[in-house]
């Protein structure tokens, strides 16, 4: 058995701790897991008591609803009302092809099957955010206790996601949570997040999963929610819905575009300077009195691996005590549109 303390404590995934972490969840404990796309702070979706723990953890605003995490789609009709419906319809194409999106990086907000969760879960709203992760050790955990989890990001709000292990205890040193140890989360950035109950579907938060790979899949026209972000040079304003805090992914030392650096530039700043490539790396005119730290995302230039890597990076030189982190040209190819999203959002004041 494992001995849940008041320090939190990374843990393997081995027969005994997972035992253990499915008796405490169902006790409405929180368990910080790993996913594909980063960790989350799970807990029993259907107790109040432990959606609450994971709200004041968080310091999560009562009005951002949560993701309820299940091992598999057989069991969705327990907490979505779908019969027949056009949102079924999509999510079994979703899930149906040779090389399905579900399980994966993708979150399909569905109408809600009322009392089946605790309505805190929802934000006390009509629909329901569900995700199949398709990580080896989520996958076991969520098999294991066998309830649907509701889990956001394992960070506290607005801050920059975890995408290791060591990232969680960083945000939660004293809190005594459990923390399953998958390593690195190999998208590196939150699921696509869907709705699927419009007469459009509407891409709520870009991801992995890209508008074309799902227009493709659904074979009809997929929008994007207005309000998603671009990283740019003005104080961005974005629509006030779930799932569209302006603030948020942040780090604490101030984030800037290049192109805004000329204003700072009066005094000697220490700054962290992150490249998409190798290449843009090699034609930047990084500062250098005193030299700025350099960070190459992608040495080739994969957006991919860059997405991986982005919010280590960003970790790692927000405890430098920098005056400020600047982060340079980034493709809007793939997951760039989602890496520019969450650089927006980061950027916010
Ligand atoms: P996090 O787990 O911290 O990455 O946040 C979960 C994301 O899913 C947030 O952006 C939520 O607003 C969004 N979300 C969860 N439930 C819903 C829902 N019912 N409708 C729309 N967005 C949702
Ligand atoms: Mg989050």
């Amino acid at each position: 058995m494992v001995q849940l303390g008041s320090i939190s404590e990374i843990v393997s995934a081995d027969e005994d701790v997972l035992e253990a972490l499915s008796t405490y969840i169902l006790d409405d404990g929180i368990v910080a897991f790993p996913t594909e796309t980063v960790y989350g702070l799970g807990g029993f979706a259907s107790s109040s008591k432990a959606i609450l723990s994971i709200f004041r953890l968080k310091g999560r605003p009562a009005t951002n609803p949560l993701i309820v995490h299940l091992s598999s789609l057989t069991k969705v009709e327990d907490v979505a009302l779908l019969h027949g419906s056009r949102a079924e319809n999509r999510m079994e194409r979703l899930a149906s092809r040779i090389d399905p999106l579900i399980p994966g990086p993708l979150t399909l907000v569905l109408p809600a099957r009322p009392d089946s969760t605790a309505p805190e879960v929802r934000a006390g709203g009509p629909t329901i955010a569900i995700r199949v992760p398709r990580h080896p050790i989520a996958q076991a955990f969520l098999k294991r206790v066998a309830v649907p989890i509701a889990a956001p990001s394992a960070n506290r709000s607005t801050h920059i996601s975890p995408t290791r292990p060591r990232h969680v205890l960083e945000e939660f040193p004293d809190a005594g949570i459990p923390i399953l140890d998958g390593g690195d989360c190999q998208i590196g950035l939150e699921s696509t997040v869907i709705d699927i109950t419009c007469d459009e579907p509407t891409v709520l938060r870009p991801g992995f999963i890209t508008q074309e790979m799902l227009q493709d899949v659904l074979e009809e026209r997929v929008t994007m929610a207005a309000g998603h972000l671009k990283h740019s040079s003005t104080i961005p304003v974005p629509a006030r819905s779930p799932g569209q805090m302006s603030r948020h992914y942040s780090p604490r030392t101030p984030l800037y575009r290049p192109e805004q650096l000329s204003t700072l530039l009066s005094r000697p700043l220490k700054i962290g300077w992150v490249c998409f490539s190798a290449r843009d790396a090699e034609n930047t005119n990084l500062p250098q009195n005193p030299p700025a730290l350099l960070r190459i995302l992608s040495p080739q230039g994969d957006i991919n691996e860059a997405a991986y890597h982005l919010y280590s990076t960003l970790r790692e030189l927000d405890n430098q005590n920098l005056d400020a982190i600047v982060v340079d040209h980034i493709p809007e190819l793939g997951v760039g549109k989602a890496i520019l999203d969450r650089l927006g959002r980061a950027q916010a004041r």
